[in-house]
């Protein structure tokens, strides 16, 4: 054992659990995932989630790519590494939110299976749903939100997602839910989405301390 491992005191014993803090915000908490290709609407439905279960009352925290990579990973870049460490690292924010009582909205390209399943993992499967925002690499491609594209497509970025880094969308036996945004308009998908997350989230009776 480490000296700091030996000096490691935890005082989860003395924390609130999840469960009460569910309680008492009478909600259930969860991570909910989105992953896909740049401008295929990850952070557009996610924002949009995040307000409207924020007016209905729900106690949420958004997690995306600026308010990461701009502080807690801001020494990671895009190696296959780095995106492993990059996920990770939300992974474990996640959980803290998640073990708070919080309802999590992620919005992350992800662009391995393996990386969703580590997600999974360290946040606790129950609690944790991947949600795929499906547009095809030419829709995004010609959105370009970002100008992303045009940069990759002149071999500005190296190990660009979709062009030169490989993206891997679900398989069939995943439990990702998917977010069809080349067929639905913004509008329609959040529809969608939530009609989904509200059975999740919704707190099961009116148990109080
Ligand atoms: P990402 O976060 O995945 O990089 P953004 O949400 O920033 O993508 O950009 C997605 C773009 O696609 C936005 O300009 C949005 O208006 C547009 N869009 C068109 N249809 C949809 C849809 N059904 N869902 C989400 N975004 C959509």
């Amino acid at each position: 054992m480490s000296l700091s491992e030996n000096n490691l005191h935890t005082e989860f014993h003395r924390m609130q659990d999840r469960r009460t803090k569910e309680i008492l915000f009478q909600q259930r908490a969860h991570v909910f995932w989105f992953y896909g290709l740049s401008g295929s609407g990850k952070t557009t439905i996610a924002t949009a989630l995040e307000q409207r279960l924020t007016y209905q009352g729900y106690k949420t925290k958004i997690l995306d790519g600026d308010n990461i990579r701009g502080g807690l990973n801001k020494d990671l870049g895009f190696s296959d590494e780095d995106r492993l460490e990059n996920i990770r690292r939300i992974s474990e924010v996640a959980k803290l939110f998640y073990d708070a009582g919080v309802i999590v909205i992620c919005s992350f390209i992800t662009p391995k299976r393996s990386l969703r399943e580590m997600a999974r993992q360290v946040v606790g499967e129950e609690g944790c749903t991947p949600i795929f925002a499906k547009a095809s690499f030419e829709t995004c491609a010609e959105r370009d939100v970002h100008g992303l594209y045009a940069k990759a497509k002149a071999g500005e970025i190296k190990n660009f997602t979709g062009h030169g880094s490989g993206f891997e969308e679900p398989q069939a036996d995943d439990p990702d839910w998917i977010l069809d945004t080349d067929v639905l308009s913004e509008e329609e998908a959040l529809i969608d989405v939530l009609k989904r997350v509200h059975p999740v989230i919704e707190f099961e009776s009116a148990i109080t301390l």
